[in-house]
C-alpha cells in the first residue's frame, strides 16, 4: 500500500514548482526577525518554565550555619571515648536560636537541622545512643564533624548558582528560594492570541446549522502555543467579513506578544483575512514549498507608532493549520522566550509502508513510531488529507519527506520529529 501525502480530496491545487518559497529559505527568514522579549521580574513559581536573563549569585552560605544532619546528641569529641556517659544538659530543635554550651562530659539533644550548639562538634544520632534520667550512653565516640552540615556546604556565598540563559526548572526554583530570592529577572512567557476566521465556523456545544463546522482550529492552536511555553488566548472565530476582521486583528493586539490567524490566505473570493492583514502591517504572503501548509502569511502589524507585533497567517485545513503551527509558530514562540530548544527532538526512522509526496514540496506525514530490534519504525497514521485530523491525533511525530523526493520506499530512512516532548 503507498500512502499519498496530498490531500485526498479538494483544495488540492496544482501549483507550478517556480512560484513556491523553499520551506528552509521562508522558514528561516520569518525567523530571522523574532527576538526575545524584554526581561522582566516575576515571582519564582511565575518564572518557573521561563529563561533567566541574569546570572544568580548567592549573597550568603546555605546553609547558613552549621547544623544537625541527624536526630540526636550534640557532642564535643576531644577526649571522648567509645562507651562514655554524657550529662544531658539541653536540647535545640529545628528552628531554634539557642546555643546551649557543650563542654566536656555534656551532651544537648538536638534534632536534624538544629543549629549545633557551642562547643560541639560532632552529633551522635539517636540510635547509636541510649538515654535514661538526664544521661546518655554513647556506644562509640564519633569523629569531628561526624553528622554535621557545615555552613555553606550545599552553596558558598559569592557562588553564582544559576547563570542567565537557563530554563528554570523545578529544583532551580527551589535553590532560588534557598538563596533567598523571592523574584528573579527572565524573559516573559509570550501573550500568544489565536484568532480563527470563516463564514461557516461555529463553537462547540452548538448544533450545527447547514454548512457549518466546528471551529477546531482555535482550540488546537491555543493549546499547541500553551505547550510551546505561551500565554495563549483564544479568540471566538470571526466571520468573513472586513470590518469583524479589522476589530478582532486590532483588538488582539492591543495584548499580543504575537498574533495566530486561521483561514483566509487562500486563493478563494472570502479570503479576506490576506487583504485585511496587508492593511494593519507589513504582510507578506507566500506559496512555501511544503505539503501541508502551502499558502502562508507573515509579517508585523502596527501597534503604535514603533512597535510591531508578529502575525503568522495560517491555512484553514485543520491539519494544514496543525504542521504550520509546528513548522513555524512553534519556534518563533520559543524564540520570543529566548529559549534554546526552538526545535523538537528528532529521530531517524525507517519507513513502514512506501509514500508518495508532490514534487517540490517537503511532505510532514503524520506517523506513529515503534521500535523493532534497534531501529525506529515510522507508519503513517491512515488517510493523510488536510482535513483529517484523526491523522493528527494518532500521530507521535511528523515525518520529513524532503521536497525533491516524489516517493519514499517503505525500508527506506526519513527524519522524524517528535510531537511528544512535554514542555
Ligand atoms: P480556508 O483556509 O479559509 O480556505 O479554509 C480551508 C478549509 O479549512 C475549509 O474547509 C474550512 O472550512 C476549514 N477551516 C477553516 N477554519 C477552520 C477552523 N477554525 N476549524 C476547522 N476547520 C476550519
Ligand atoms: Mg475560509
Amino acid at each position: 500500500m503507498t500512502t499519498r501525502t496530498d490531500s485526498d480530496h479538494g483544495h488540492q491545487e496544482h501549483v507550478d514548482p517556480a512560484e513556491l518559497v523553499p520551506l528552509d529559505r521562508y522558514r528561516s527568514e520569518v525567523l530571522s526577525g523574532i527576538e526575545p522579549l524584554e526581561p522582566i521580574e516575576l515571582g519564582l513559581l511565575e518564572a518557573h518554565g521561563c529563561v533567566l536573563a541574569e546570572d544568580v549569585d548567592a549573597l550568603a552560605d546555605v546553609p547558613a550555619f552549621a547544623n544537625s544532619a541527624m536526630d540526636g546528641f550534640a557532642v564535643a569529641t576531644e577526649g571522648l571515648s567509645d562507651g562514655a556517659e554524657l550529662e544531658v544538659v539541653g536540647e535545640v530543635a529545628a528552628g531554634s536560636a539557642d546555643h546551649p554550651e557543650v563542654g566536656r562530659g555534656r551532651a544537648v539533644r538536638i534534632m536534624t537541622g538544629a543549629p549545633i550548639p557551642r562547643g560541639a562538634n560532632a552529633v551522635v544520632p539517636v540510635e547509636v545512643a541510649s538515654e535514661l534520667d538526664g544521661w546518655v550512653l554513647i556506644e562509640r565516640a564519633p569523629r569531628a564533624g561526624e553528622h554535621v552540615r557545615p555552613a555553606g556546604e550545599d552553596v558558598r556565598a559569592g557562588e553564582t548558582v544559576l547563570a542567565a540563559g537557563r530554563r528554570l526548572r523545578a529544583g532551580d526554583v527551589g535553590m532560588l528560594a534557598a538563596v533567598g530570592r523571592s523574584r528573579v529577572l527572565v524573559r516573559p512567557r509570550p501573550r500568544v492570541t489565536v484568532v480563527s476566521t470563516g463564514d461557516e465556523l461555529t463553537e462547540p456545544g452548538v448544533p450545527l446549522r447547514p454548512g457549518q463546522i466546528r471551529d477546531s482550529n482555535s482550540y488546537t492552536l491555543t493549546a499547541m502555543a500553551r505547550e510551546a511555553g505561551a500565554v495563549a488566548t483564544r479568540h471566538r472565530a470571526v466571520p468573513d467579513d472586513r470590518r469583524a476582521l479589522t476589530e478582532a486583528f486590532e483588538g488582539a493586539l492591543a495584548h499580543s506578544d504575537l498574533l495566530v490567524t486561521s483561514g483566509g490566505v487562500s486563493a478563494g473570493r472570502y479570503d479576506l483575512v490576506k487583504h485585511v492583514l496587508a492593511e494593519l502591517g507589513d504582510v507578506t504572503f507566500r506559496k512555501v514549498g511544503m505539503q501541508p501548509g502551502m499558502p502562508q502569511a507573515f509579517g508585523w502589524l502596527r501597534r503604535g507608532p514603533a512597535q510591531h507585533v508578529p502575525v503568522f497567517g495560517l491555512p484553514g485545513n485543520p491539519v494544514s493549520a496543525y504542521v504550520s503551527f509546528e513548522v513555524f509558530v512553534r519556534p518563533a514562540v520559543r524564540r520570543l522566550q529566548g529559549r534554546g530548544d526552538v526545535n523538537r527532538p528528532r529521530v531517524t526512522a525507517v519507513l513502514a509502508e512506501s509514500v508518495r509526496s508532490p514534487a517540490a514540496k517537503v511532505s510532514f506525514l503524520r506517523v506513529r513510531l515503534w521500535r523493532e530490534g534497534s531501529t525506529w519504525q515510522a507508519g503513517p497514521t491512515g488517510a493523510q488529507g488536510s482535513g483529517i485530523l484523526r491523522s493528527v491525533i494518532d500521530a507521535d511525530g511528523l515525518a520529513e519527506i524532503p521536497a525533491e523526493r516524489t516517493t519514499v520506499a517503505a525500508g527506506e530512512p526519513v527524519i522524524v520529529h517528535l510531537l511528544t516532548d512535554p514542555s
